[in-house]
């Protein structure tokens, strides 16, 4: 047994903290704010067990064109965002080949089809059912080409991956979903994946079931981390706290802090917005608008639209110019109802150039592990990640001789 000290309570930090009290260790959880607030708060919560293929950034002329151009809803730039990130954006765009995605591919199919067992039992446990639909996710085509497409890479992620779903004509999804106001031209349903009410209160509920377990939470900055002479220590709001191994989950904040020991770590930073709407009546099940890159999902606190990426330079003033887009075109499938009065939310998914979670410990820095870079799905991967980085720290998985452990991207092989 460890005294381990966990520091970042968003659902990759969460389940972290539960995998390795649920092996014997004495863990800390620690954030600088409550469980839950930041980028596990305000996600689309749709645990994506139908994400076998990591997004991988487009290659073609005329998709780029359209980015570069400003026609897409589903990515937004700015010059001082792409600059910021530029390194990182080339190795995104080489590791994106067709070969070299498939090769990811098929690392990562094997994390997304253990989500939904993974996230059971602590749902379970802390009695989350109510927040959770076991109704798939639907992809809503508007054009009947586009569905074509749409279907025929449906068969193809069934073939490779064994990913369910359903290709269903648009008249007929009517009759399954009441909410819609028009038909689309037809809707790749995927069964298999799960989705969330409050996505954040999920990982709350996954903290509170942590200290019920005997695990301690506090609040402490992750950049008073320091190593001492027996292993590594926070200033926490109640004094220090100290540790053997620390593991960082700090989402899209991690490279800022491996920086601190000199450890850099280019990464992809796609913001995200959300706005809440009080619509008369819930879809079913979360659906992604296609053609608008805008998932709209029936949460508790209200309709939940979610934007696409925004690549722009860290704290940059918000601009929500894909939400206002979505809002004019998603108001015609289904009835918003008026906007809920909130402070305009952003979150950062954190993603890695060669789109697989680094999971595994810093060379060089006895005691300090990592695990980030969930990118597009850190609510659905975090549970098994976790189990992961457990197993690791437990020495029950071995890395290869590229210092790799299976599945995911270890920071042997990838730190400069
Ligand atoms: C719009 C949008 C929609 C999304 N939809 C989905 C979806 O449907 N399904 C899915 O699987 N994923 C989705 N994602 C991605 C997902 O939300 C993230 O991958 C995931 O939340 C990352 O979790 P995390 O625990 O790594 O990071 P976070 O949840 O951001 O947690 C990091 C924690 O670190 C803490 N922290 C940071 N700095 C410090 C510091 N100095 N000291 C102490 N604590 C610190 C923060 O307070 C925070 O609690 C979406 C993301 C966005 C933006």
């Amino acid at each position: 047994m460890q005294d381990i000290l966990v520091l970042g309570a968003g659902m990759v930090g969460v389940s972290t903290a539960l995998a390795l009290q649920g092996r014997g260790h004495r863990v800390v959880l620690a954030d600088r704010r409550a469980p839950g607030e930041e980028t596990s708060y305000g996600n689309a919560g749709v645990i994506q067990a139908e994400a076998a293929e990591p997004y991988a950034m487009p290659r073609d002329l005329p998709t780029l064109l359209r980015y570069a151009l400003g026609g897409s809803n589903d990515l937004v730039w700015s010059p001082a965002g792409i600059a910021a990130m530029a390194p990182a954006l080339w190795r995104y765009f080489r590791a994106s080949s067709p070969a070299r995605h498939r090769a990811v591919s098929a690392v990562y199919s094997q994390l997304t089809a253990q989500a939904c067992t993974a996230h059971a039992p602590l749902i379970e446990a802390s009695g989350s059912g109510n927040l959770i639909a076991r109704e798939g996710l639907a992809i809503l085509h508007r054009d009947p080409k586009a569905f074509e497409v749409a279907a025929s890479e449906a068969r193809r992620l069934q073939e490779a991956y064994g990913v369910p779903f359903r290709a269903v004509a648009g008249a007929a999804w009517m009759r399954e979903e009441p909410s819609l106001l028009k038909a689309p031209a037809g809707v790749i349903h995927y069964t298999g994946s799960w989705s969330c009410s409050d996505p954040g209160g999920l990982t709350k509920a996954y903290a509170a079931l942590f200290e019920s377990r005997g695990g301690t939470i506090a609040a402490a900055d992750a950049a008073t981390l320091r190593r001492t002479s027996s292993g590594w220590q926070v200033a926490g709001a109640e004094g220090p706290v100290s540790a053997q191994a620390v593991v960082l989950c700090l989402g899209p904040w991690t490279g800022q802090l491996l920086k601190r020991f000199g450890i850099s770590v280019p990464m992809v930073l796609k913001r995200g917005y959300h706005a809440h709407y009080q619509a008369p009546q819930m879809p079913r099940r979360p659906f992604l608008d296609a053609a608008n890159g805008i998932v709209v999902a029936g949460m508790r606190k209200g309709l939940r639209l979610s934007s696409g990426a925004a690549l722009v330079a860290h704290g940059a003033k918000a601009d929500p110019r894909q939400l206002r887009r979505a809002e004019a075109s998603v108001g015609g499938l289904i009835e918003l109802g008026p906007r809920i009065e909130e402070p305009q939310w952003s979150g950062t998914r954190p993603c890695l150039p060669g789109m697989l979670p680094m999971v595994g410990p810093v060379p060089r820095e006895t005691g300090l592990w990592v695990n980030f870079g969930h990118g597009h799905q850190g609510f659905t991967l975090g549970p098994v990640t976790a189990d992961i980085l457990a197993r690791a720290l437990d020495g029950e998985l071995k890395q290869d001789a590229t210092g790799s452990l299976p599945h995911v991207l270890s920071p042997a092989s990838q730190l400069s």
